[in-house]
């Protein structure tokens, strides 16, 4: 069956994908060359070099293989994968098993990655990540907290002092090894995967980023139990969260397959009351188109 894709776009940041709860989920941010969570690895997907993995559930995480075999059959250089540390030797079994069956190991980069430690993709531009209230496996079996990630503008400023210097005058301070300009961090968008409310969101690099794709599962006041048991946020939380944020806009992600989106904005609005919160919206409202059914490449013969 053919699967919707979403496109939301705020000022210059445009996010593709698609999200439901215990289906797929996946955001990419094209113009950044990056994606949070890997999904079912759909052509969207296949194009960006950077993935940024938040926890090891299935809707989130089963294109792993896929995403390395399709990126060396496209011909692109092989993919970048960031993962929490605790997955990063189950992905390579899981790529060598694959490589028994398939034939083909393709090359993959897979990072371990830690809450608080930031990924460099360019002098301009790092990934932050953080850890959530979710376990990155199965409940019971996994200590290790999901993470999520905020991509994050990094600019180098003149120090205001500065200002009217000439330029051969700040050759001349270079040179003499002193710091002219002052580094600036724009967080421009927070992915929180799959989690229930925590700590995570006062971080500033979380409530400050301009977009916050945050997950809101359940809507139905009868599965309240279910959040909390699966480490999900459920609508009735979002009244308490919203205060705390400062985000330009709150794109809610990962609604339960089971609820339609007209009976979640119902809801959204009775929650939210007359006011509401003009800054929320579901990220698959922002539906633009469908996937074609057809590639348009040919596959290479062998596939
Ligand atoms: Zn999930
Ligand atoms: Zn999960």
């Amino acid at each position: 069956m053919a699967h919707p894709i979403a496109e939301f776009v705020h000022g210059g940041l445009r996010l593709v994908g698609s999200s439901l709860a215990g289906e797929e989920s996946y955001v990419t941010a094209p113009e950044l060359n990056l994606a949070f969570d890997v999904g079912r690895a759909q052509r969207d997907l296949l194009a960006v070099d950077h993935v940024f993995l938040t926890h090891g559930h299935m809707d989130h995480a089963a294109g792993i293989a896929y995403y390395f075999s399709q990126r060396m059959f496209l011909d692109n250089p092989p993919g970048h994968m960031y993962v929490p540390e605790i997955l990063v030797d189950p992905i390579r079994r899981l790529l060598r098993v694959w490589a028994d069956i398939d034939g083909n190991e393709p090359p993959a980069n897979i990072h371990a990655v830690q809450a608080g430690t930031d990924v460099i993709l360019r002098r301009d531009l790092i990934v932050r990540p953080f850890a959530v209230n979710h376990p990155c496996l199965r409940r019971g079996r996994c200590p290790a907290p999901a993470l999520g990630y905020t991509a994050i503008e990094v600019r180098h400023k003149l120090i205001d002092a500065y200002q009217n210097l000439t330029g051969p005058q700040l050759v001349e301070l270079k040179k003499q090894g002193v710091q002219i300009t002052r580094r600036l961090e724009i967080p421009l968008v927070a992915y929180c995967g799959d989690t229930a409310a925590g700590n995570f969101l006062d971080l500033d690099y979380v409530r400050n980023s301009k977009v916050l794709l945050l997950e809101c599962t359940f809507v139905d006041p009868d599965h309240l139990d279910r959040a909390r048991a699966g480490g999900h946020l459920h609508i009735s939380d979002l009244p308490a969260i919203l205060p705390r944020l400062n985000n330009e806009k709150i794109v809610l992600i990962h609604l339960s397959r089971r609820t339609a989106l007209a009976v979640a904005r119902t809801v959204l609005r009775q929650t939210l009351g007359p006011g509401g919160d003009e800054r929320v919206s579901f990220f698959m409202e922002h539906r633009q188109r469908w996937r074609p059914a057809v590639r348009e490449s040919e596959p290479p013969a062998e596939a």
